[in-house]
């Protein structure tokens, strides 16, 4: 199963990607930094031109052509969603300008929402020390309007939740609700998010799914997984930046109050009282970032395609493929003096952060730059995570499934460059 669905992905999936021919430093670019931004496809590319030269025009509110044309072309970018998260209807997909905006709305949703979607003093959110900024400051924010307490769940060593400690929490602490990722960002670390939403819907919580660094990697199913809340970052996932989804169950999203008010968001105005759009409108207010959600819609088409007209395909052959790429990754980098893997759990996505004795990760990020690699440096917005390993930052190579073995040669050889240099 394996070998047939990783013949998916060859070499020749680069030239899909105009961006790779890119020389660096007079050196080819070897880009290992998908975890913040992927590239994007000339199928994607080409959807977003069409669009600007053809098509573009304001969405659900002309009857002329081409509002038309953009608002099918919209509505099919919301059905091509609902198919990469397995949702049940459209509906419960909600465009945003990212994942950040996704989990902000739920937080805010809570601080003004009423009965089980409401916060009040004292309920508490669980967060995990693995989370990013944008899994912890909407909550916090949350917490300081409502008098809510936002508590997090200890990791282990290896960069795993603990999951003892989850229990704990659920059964003193109460939580109305839990906010983690699915995949951290910073480690790599694929979390039992299956087991931890069925665990908080048997304590009564609510459960966010930042799924942020799952979108590129995994095949999800929202409804599978049971979750309540699911967030996308959208430009991770070889679609444009400026767009993220929200998925919510209908029931939720339903009793949510509405994040903006503005167009499109209401049903009836009047000054005597105004009255709201059904979802996902509800959330939409204002003119929607149209061509993103275009290009996002014709990511998810080009998945497909990869998959010869499967998701699963895909996928099952992208997991397969940056399995590889990491696990020879950090092989290659363990085995040069100095180097610390960091987040070493058992369940990993393509994601290797590492730290060198001798070099600060800047300095690594700098010198991989002069050979035309793209890795990050720094504390990938989890300040709280690299607090808990004692460390400010790591360098961290993320791959794609456009990344070759050759580069993952390239990466080890500027890597011990690094190390001669600051022997
Ligand atoms: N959560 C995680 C785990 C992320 O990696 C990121 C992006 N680095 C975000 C949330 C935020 O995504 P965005 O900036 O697209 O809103």
């Amino acid at each position: 199963m394996q070998t047939v669905d990783r013949k998916l992905i060859d070499a020749a999936i680069r030239d899909q990607f105009p961006i790779l021919a890119t020389k660096v430093h007079g050196k080819p670019l070897t880009y290992l930094d998908n975890a913040a931004t992927s590239q994007k496809p000339r199928f994607v590319i080409d959807a977003l031109d069409r669009y600007w030269t053809g098509q573009n025009s304001n969405v659900h509110r002309g009857v002329h052509y081409l509002s038309q044309l953009a608002t099918l072309e919209f509505d099919n970018a919301r059905e091509s969603v609902r198919r990469l998260l397995g949702a049940a209807e459209a509906d419960e997909v909600v465009f945003t300008k990212g994942c950040t905006e996704g989990i902000n709305l739920v937080a805010s949703g809570l601080v003004h929402g009423s009965g089980d979607l409401r916060l009040g003093a004292g309920d508490a959110i669980l967060v995990s020390t693995q989370e990013h900024h944008s899994n912890i400051v909407p909550w916090q924010l949350a917490a300081e309007r409502t008098g809510a307490r936002v508590i997090p769940i200890p990791i282990t060593d290896d960069g795993e939740i603990q999951l003892d400690a989850y229990l704990d929490l659920l059964k003193t602490a109460r939580p109305k609700l839990v906010a983690v990722k699915h995949v951290c960002n910073a480690l790599g670390t694929i979390n039992p998010i299956k087991w931890m939403i069925e665990q908080a819907h048997a304590y009564g919580a609510l459960v966010l799914i930042d799924g942020a660094q799952a979108g590129p990697h995994l095949r999800i199913n929202v409804q599978d997984l049971d979750a309540d809340f699911y967030t996308l970052s959208c430009h991770k996932i070889y679609a444009p930046t400026g767009v993220g989804v929200l998925y919510g169950k209908r029931p939720l999203l339903e009793s949510l109050p509405p994040y903006q008010g503005g167009g499109d968001m209401i049903r009836t105005v009047s000054f005597e009282g105004t009255t709201y759009a059904g979802i996902p409108a509800k959330f939409e207010a204002g003119t929607p970032n149209i061509a993103g959600a275009i290009g996002l819609g014709k990511s998810v088409e080009w998945l497909e395609q990869l998959g010869g007209g499967s998701l699963d395909s895909a996928f099952s052959a992208i997991e397969a493929h940056e399995a590889a790429l990491r696990s020879e990754a950090e092989a290659i980098l363990a085995a040069i003096p100095g180097v610390r893997i960091v987040g070493t759990a058992r369940d990993k996505a393509g994601i290797v952060s590492f730290t060198m004795e001798s070099a600060h990760p800047h300095d690594i990020g700098t010198i991989l730059d002069s050979e035309g690699i793209a890795i990050r440096a720094g504390h990938h917005c989890c300040m709280p995570l690299m607090t808990r390993f004692g460390i400010p930052a790591t360098a961290r190579a993320s791959f794609a499934l456009y990344n070759t073995m050759e580069e993952v040669e390239r990466l080890e050889s500027a890597v011990r460059k690094v190390q001669e240099m600051f022997a």
